[in-house]
């Protein structure tokens, strides 16, 4: 359902039962302190490859579960943490966990995974970004098959600076997604300009796929115009059977969804998927 609380309009959310706080001044402060009090953690939402029902790669989606308001929905505090710098800090937290899982996955000899992790613009097009991710790969010893960078259109807003970061990244040999997409603004023409492995399309458009006529057609375009550019498709927020046939019918590799799974934690995850 769409939450309505006065005057602020929350996105879409429906996961947890979220609690707000009064204000985003109190919200920022809460969050400056939200990893020190190890309020953060990760889940994992499964990923299906719609071809075998097998499940190879996870997308990492943060939590924040505060001492005092309980859980809030990243819909509320990414836009605060992005704004107020703190996603730096916080998204350097994620990149170093996410590295962790892997190395302690696979010393315990785990079959080998991709997780994806979703990159605020602000983290993205900062100095360094992707000697971050070679540094952390290095760290725990994780080939830089098993990382996947989503970025969105809006993180790709100098020509110069996105060619150079994307390009630094093919190099180190991670994956590299368009997270929403087909809900931004712009050109087409990154997706032969730019490095780019995976195309997600935005779950907006899976939503409606058997109600509009419209939707089939833009979400046929984007798989066929995937395919022919060489990319990798995922669909986003799948929760319907009917959806997977039709997204089956016209060849899309990959789906994440409630119908699957919704993202979980990672304890679940390792003893749902790892351990026998
Ligand atoms: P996103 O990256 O597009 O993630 C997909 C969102 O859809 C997630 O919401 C996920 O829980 C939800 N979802 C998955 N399957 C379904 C479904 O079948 N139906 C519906 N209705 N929703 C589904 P979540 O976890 O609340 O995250 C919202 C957004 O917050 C993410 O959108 C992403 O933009 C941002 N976010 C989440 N975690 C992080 C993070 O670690 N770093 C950054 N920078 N942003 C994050
Ligand atoms: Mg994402
Ligand atoms: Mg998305
Ligand atoms: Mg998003």
């Amino acid at each position: 359902s769409v939450k309505d609380h006065g005057r602020s309009h929350y996105r879409y959310y429906r996961e947890d039962t979220t609690t707000i706080f009064p204000n985003e001044a109190l919200m920022e402060a809460h969050l400056r302190r939200a990893i020190e009090f190890n309020e953060l953690s990760i889940h994992l939402q499964p990923q299906m490859d719609l071809t075998n029902n097998s499940i190879n790669s996870f997308e990492a989606l943060l939590r924040w579960n505060n001492r005092k308001f309980g859980f809030v929905s990243p819909a509320q505090f990414i836009p605060i943490a992005e704004a107020s710098g703190l996603i730096i800090e916080i998204g350097d937290w994620i990149i170093d966990e996410v590295c962790r899982y892997q190395k302690e996955w696979q010393m315990n000899g785990y079959r080998p995974v991709r997780i994806a992790i979703n990159i605020s613009p602000k983290q993205f097009r900062k100095e360094n970004f992707a000697r971050k991710i070679k540094a952390a790969l290095k760290k725990y010893n994780v080939p830089p098959e098993l990382l996947e960078v989503e970025i969105t259109e809006s993180s790709m807003t100098n020509v110069h600076e996105t060619f150079s970061i994307l390009t630094e990244l093919k190099q180190l040999g991670v994956y590299v997604s368009v997270d929403d997409f087909g809900t931004g603004y712009s050109s087409l023409s990154y997706l032969k300009r730019y490095p780019i492995d995976i195309i997600k399309i935005d779950q907006s458009f899976i939503a409606d796929i058997t109600k509009d006529d419209k939707n089939e057609a833009i979400i046929k375009a984007i798989i066929s115009m995937s395919h022919n550019l060489g990319l990798e498709v995922v669909a986003e927020g799948i929760e319907e059977l009917s959806q997977v046939d039709f997204l089956k019918r016209h060849q899309c590799q990959k789906g994440q969804g409630y119908l699957y799974n919704k993202p979980l934690p990672v304890e679940t995850i390792v003893n749902k998927y790892f351990v026998s």
